[in-house]
């Protein structure tokens, strides 16, 4: 048993119930919260208010934030690829934590402008490197036709006897060139920003735009933006508005292999890996949206008298206080253990990522929206921080994939793994 001299209060760190940090691990921590608190909070609230336009004209604050993100190398895609796994594992869910907790849209945007120089980078080849390496960029999945279909790109979800659209963006291979022709979804994040693409779409390799079994071939292709690639109106949406998102339109865009990251063989395996590390930085990312929600309620709670007495002191109030605290001790445990399964000897896999972020999102949910219950009619109003948490938390239950899907899909791979293991 523990045995104590006297009862202590608990020692509760940045992430709760943290079991104990590096000195190194603290410091990256106490850095990103610094940021999240002093550039994040402030620029996040300031882009909510704005028009979608306002947000991406010259003017915006975002322009402020994308240049402070990059010089405090909290996001530097060099020194989390020279971390070891274990490294990753553990500092990963800290920085973004901390980020979420700052603005969720925020930290989406960053991660979403380094896409094709990520997979640039991934590539190996330098002159890859060289072109999209600083390139804004974004991630074309979905398409106005292709929505859950996108994500469910090995079409695992399809009704029986029937198949996948074609979409409206497809992509031809012919003899030692690639030609990208059609539309996004309007749902691009960081589109409107963006000069360049990592498309993921159907694909004719010669022999049409579906394999023997239905399902759609694919391909991931690097795309910088040229007068070939136009964009339409910036999308105007309930949370998450510092996160620019909009429709892009490719004309006939033709270009030279060398700018197809993964071809026929292995675009699907492309995809599970975008996705499977896009849902798990949902998870680190919405934990922090749920403490930030947790955290604006514990403060109020202590300040706003009713019944005569400090909310707190109401044992309703209390039980609510400590069923929120419990979700967000629950969410974070549970990225950690889908954090460290990727990056440990069983993983990555799209089941440990999805199981994360659909908890994790469905979590922040429900906590904003108790957070907002407790602020009372201060919840709904625009000078309070809940209603903005909550309507981004909302738009997390759709991103990278809607929650309902995700979880047939992760329903499927249990499957699977119980066909072929009992
Ligand atoms: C904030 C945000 C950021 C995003 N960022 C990007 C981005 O960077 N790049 C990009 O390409 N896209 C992005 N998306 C698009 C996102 O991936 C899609 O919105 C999502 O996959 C759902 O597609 P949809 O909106 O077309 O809904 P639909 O696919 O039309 O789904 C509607 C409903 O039908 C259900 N449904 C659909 N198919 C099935 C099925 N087979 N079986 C059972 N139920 C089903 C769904 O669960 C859902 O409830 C983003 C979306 C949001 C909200």
């Amino acid at each position: 048993m523990f045995v104590f001299d006297k009862m202590p209060d608990p020692v509760l760190g940045l992430g709760g119930l943290e079991p104990g940090l590096s000195t190194e691990e603290k410091a990256v921590q106490g850095a990103a919260h610094q940021f999240a608190r002093e550039v994040m909070r402030p620029i996040g609230v300031a882009l909510d208010k704005m028009t979608p336009e306002e947000v991406i004209a010259h003017s915006s604050p975002i322009w402020s934030y994308l240049k402070q993100i990059k010089d405090s190398g909290l996001l530097d895609l060099k020194a989390l690829a020279a971390m070891s796994a274990q490294e990753k594992a553990r500092m990963m869910p800290l920085i973004f934590e901390e980020l979420g907790w700052g603005d969720s849209g925020l930290t989406i945007a960053a991660i979403a402008l380094s896409f094709p120089a990520f997979a640039a980078g991934m590539s190996g080849n330098p002159e890859l490197i060289e072109e999209f390496g600083s390139s804004l960029g974004c991630w074309v999945g979905t398409q106005p036709d292709r929505g859950s279909d996108a994500v469910d790109w090995d079409a695992t979800e399809v009704h029986p006897g029937a198949r996948q659209p074609r979409g409206n963006l497809n992509a031809k291979v012919v003899g030692d060139q690639v030609v990208v022709n059609g539309q996004s979804a309007a749902w691009v994040s960081a589109g409107p920003l963006a000069q360049s693409a990592f498309v993921c779409c159907q694909c004719d390799y010669g022999d049409g735009l579906w394999d023997a079994q239905g399902r759609p071939n694919l391909i991931n292709v690097l795309v910088p933006f040229d007068h070939r690639v136009t964009k339409g109106k910036p999308l105007n949406k309930l949370g998450q508005r510092a996160l620019p998102q909009g429709e892009i339109f490719f004309n006939e865009v033709v270009l030279s292999k060398k700018y197809i990251m993964n071809g026929r063989d292995t675009a699907a395996g492309g995809l599970f890996g975008i996705v499977t590390f896009a849902n798990m930085d949902m998870a680190m990312t919405f934990t922090g949206v749920a403490r930030a929600a947790f955290e604006h309620a514990l403060a109020y709670v202590h300040e706003r008298k009713q019944g005569g007495v400090a909310l707190i002191n109401h044992q309703s109030v209390r039980a609510r206080i400590f069923n929120m605290w419990r979700k967000v001790e629950t969410a974070r445990a549970l990225t950690r253990r889908v954090v460290d399964f990727n990056f440990g000897s069983n993983g990555p896999h799209l089941l440990a990522s999805i199981t994360g972020k659909t908890f994790v999102t469905q979590t922040a949910v429900e906590v904003a929206n108790e957070a907002l219950q407790l602020f009372g009619g201060n919840g709904l109003a625009k000078d309070y921080p809940l209603e903005k948490l909550l309507r981004d938390a909302t738009a997390s239950l759709i991103e990278d994939g809607e929650n309902n899907l995700l979880s047939l899909k992760g329903a499927t791979w249990l499957s699977k793994w119980y066909q072929h293991h009992s």
